[in-house]
């Protein structure tokens, strides 16, 4: 079953009316127990991606403060082979970022066939953040929801698989953590008053964040809503969803490998048997 909700192209979503807290009918052993089995499996496909190297894999991590951002990409990367995966982190721009246009900086990050990017924040802020806080008038952010569908297009095309996921908590949820942050030794730094100043903006954001799901999510690069009260279950979702994005190609990649290997094996055949009849040849037989 299918832990996330995949948003349909053009679908209107109003996020109030999802659950942030679902569980989906599990427990949190039998919730962790599931997310063990299917991170076994994602390794295992991710594994094959890579020595295919004809599918590249880009997750997109979106959410407000304290969503979960970074624990999903910490769970992600633990099921995934290391040295294929990494996570970039988009910030504010910087002035050089800045003078280019918003797409730059994020092309530049995108995965080589073969490898996986988790994306933590992403081009989005800028129809999200830039919108909500006025930091480009609207003739500037409005037109990049078509510039952002035939970006996401052009890596499809390209064979990069895009996963975008809008990790969803509630108001209540939010303001528990930041609290709960605040009063943690060792993770009170990650706290601004950026994120209490966001918070005030809550209805803004979700007003962006609706029309983000609705205009961006497309049949070769759809979005899916986690709910994400729950760190088990928001991880399992997760795990959940990449992993059945990447089954589908578990038999092509499957068969690419064995036209390799047989090749290799070829080769080494015929290594063997000129080795051989040098030898043959210098015994003077
Ligand atoms: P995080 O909250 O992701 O753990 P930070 O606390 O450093 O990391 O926050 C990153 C900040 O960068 C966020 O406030 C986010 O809105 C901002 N940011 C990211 N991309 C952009 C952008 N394109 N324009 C403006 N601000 C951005």
């Amino acid at each position: 079953m299918a832990y996330s909700k995949l948003v349909k192209p053009g679908q209107r979503i109003r996020l109030d009316d999802l659950d942030t807290a679902e569980d989906g009918g599990l427990s949190k052993e039998e919730g962790k127990q599931l997310s063990a089995e299917l991170s076994t499996r994602l390794g295992e496909l991710q594994e094959l991606m890579f020595a295919a190297r004809e599918t590249a894999l880009l997750v997109v991590l979106q959410g407000r403060d304290t969503g979960g951002k970074d624990g999903v990409a910490k769970c992600l990367m633990r099921a995934m082979h290391a040295p294929s995966c990494r996570v970039v982190s988009f910030k504010a721009p910087t002035p050089d970022e800045l003078a280019r246009d918003f797409l730059w900086r994020v092309h530049r990050e995108v995965p080589a066939k073969g490898f996986c990017t988790i994306f933590n924040r992403s081009h989005y802020e800028d129809v999200l953040v830039v919108r909500v806080r006025r930091l480009a008038p609207e003739k500037v952010w409005r037109p990049r929801y078509d510039r952002i569908n035939d970006f996401e297009r052009l890596l499809v095309e390209n064979g990069t698989i895009v996963l975008k996921f809008f990790l969803h908590i509630s108001r209540e949820e939010q303001e528990k953590r930041l609290l709960d942050r605040e009063k943690d030794p060792v993770k009170a730094w990650k706290l601004n008053v950026e994120d209490w100043k966001d918070r005030s903006l809550w209805d803004s954001y979700t007003k962006a964040y609706e029309e983000a799901l609705r205009r961006c999510s497309t049949e070769e690069a759809p979005w899916r809503i986690v709910p994400a009260d729950r760190k088990w279950f928001r991880d399992l979702a997760i795990i959940e969803a990449v992993g059945d994005a990447l089954e589908p190609f578990r038999v092509r990649w499957m068969d690419r490998l064995e036209r390799m290997s047989r090749e290799t094996r070829r080769e080494l055949e015929e290594y063997r048997r000129s080795m051989g009849q040098q030898a043959q040849e210098s015994a003077g037989v």
